[in-house]
């Protein structure tokens, strides 16, 4: 079957085709540009956005699958977790074309949309898998017994996530937002322990009571008092080492705690997903250290870690495949949807 799976839970507009395990179309338009200027995604602005680049981008997949609606058996949209007026124009339109077409509607979840992706380029995902997400809203580790149904949450951040570290240190740096990617590149030419920032929630009694939960708020107050310290003092900020240093911080602690799920749990699959995948020394840290555990590691390539509508369309194609029931056409959109519901189920009405 052909599923058509759409995102706008954040600011990237996803619009993504699947077949079975094969990814025909992943066209995205984001409206980060437009949020640069704020530090952050500004939700007014990003749902105006998803409106705008809605019907452009399914029409933009389509071709670039080179298949007609007519040919789409499914659809699939993120119904949460997300921003409540950006999920909305997604939830809208996938209930338009749905009705239109008079095809199955699956309101899925979008962190284990994140965890579907990695069918598309690894395929079927061993059950069971622990899946670590890292995005700008999201630090989450999971332990996913049926990607269809049976997804538990082991831990997640309690202040920060840790994209918004790496987006609120290279503000700090007067790097560009989001501070991800330009972070990544200039800690390529800085000292990874010149600095010794602090690795949150990773105390004794963290580690003995196997805590996995996260917290990079006072990671990122670190590096921001460093930096001013340095700057009262008059001398120049290190930048490619501060860069280098806070992101071995992140990457320690993501894969320390990732792997001691792992062995807690008895999974011998990681997956990691969400933008933050994307990050270099995450992929190698996270290569040699599960190499070490005998874990097999699983990061989708950097396109797919980040928000787009082919995880949606990829998780989509999973339900119908496991001929999970489809969620009704009245489904809301759910701004705190829990993990545990990977698809939105016929809900109580009044
Ligand atoms: P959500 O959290 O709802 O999934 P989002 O837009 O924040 O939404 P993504 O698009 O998956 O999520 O990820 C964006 C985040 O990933 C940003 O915080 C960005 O800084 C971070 N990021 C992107 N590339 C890298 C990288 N190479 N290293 C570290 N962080 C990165
Ligand atoms: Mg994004
Ligand atoms: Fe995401």
């Amino acid at each position: 079957p052909l599923v058509l799976g759409i995102e706008t839970s954040c600011d990237e507009t996803g619009v993504g085709i699947v077949r079975g395990y094969s990814l025909l179309a992943d066209a995205v338009a984001s409206s980060v540009d437009q949020h640069a200027r704020f530090g952050g995604v500004v939700p007014e602005v990003a749902s105006r956005a998803h409106l705008e680049a809605m019907v452009p981008t399914v029409h933009r997949a389509l071709d670039d699958a080179g298949v007609t609606l007519s040919d789409v058996d499914a659809i699939a949209v993120t119904a949460g977790p997300g921003l409540a007026g950006a999920l909305l124009v997604g939830v809208a339109a996938a209930k338009a074309y749905a009705l239109a077409l008079d095809k199955p509607l699956y309101g899925v979840n979008h962190l284990a949309a994140h965890v579907a992706v990695d069918t598309l380029e690894h395929g079927p995902l061993p059950e069971p898998a622990i899946a670590m997400l890292v995005s700008g809203g999201h630090s989450s580790l999971l332990l996913v017994d049926d990607l269809t149904g049976d997804v538990q949450p082991l831990g997640a951040t309690i202040d920060d996530a840790a994209g918004e570290a790496f987006d609120k240190v290279a503000r700090v740096l007067g790097l560009p937002f989001p501070g991800g990617p330009p972070i990544d590149k200039a800690a390529r030419e800085g000292d990874p322990a010149a600095i010794g920032f602090p690795r949150g929630l990773t105390g004794p009694r963290d580690l003995a009571e196997h805590r996995f939960d996260f917290s990079f708020s006072g990671l990122k107050t670190a590096v921001a008092r460093w930096v001013e310290t340095r700057q009262r003092a008059g001398e120049p900020v290190p930048v490619a080492d501060v860069a280098a240093s806070f992101q071995e911080a992140v990457a320690d602690v993501l894969t320390a705690k990732a792997i001691d799920a792992c062995r807690k749990h008895g999974v011998d699959t990681l997956l990691i997903g969400g933008g933050v995948a994307a990050n270099s020394r995450l992929r190698a840290l996270a290569a040699d250290r599960c190499d070490a555990a005998r874990i097999r590691l699983r990061v989708p390539r950097p396109k797919l870690c980040t928000d787009n509508g082919a995880m949606v369309a990829a998780l989509g194609s999973r339900l119908v495949a496991a001929g999970v029931t489809p969620s009704p056409l009245d489904l809301p959109a759910d701004s705190s949807l829990p993990v545990t519901e990977v698809v939105m189920a016929a809900h109580e009405v009044g």
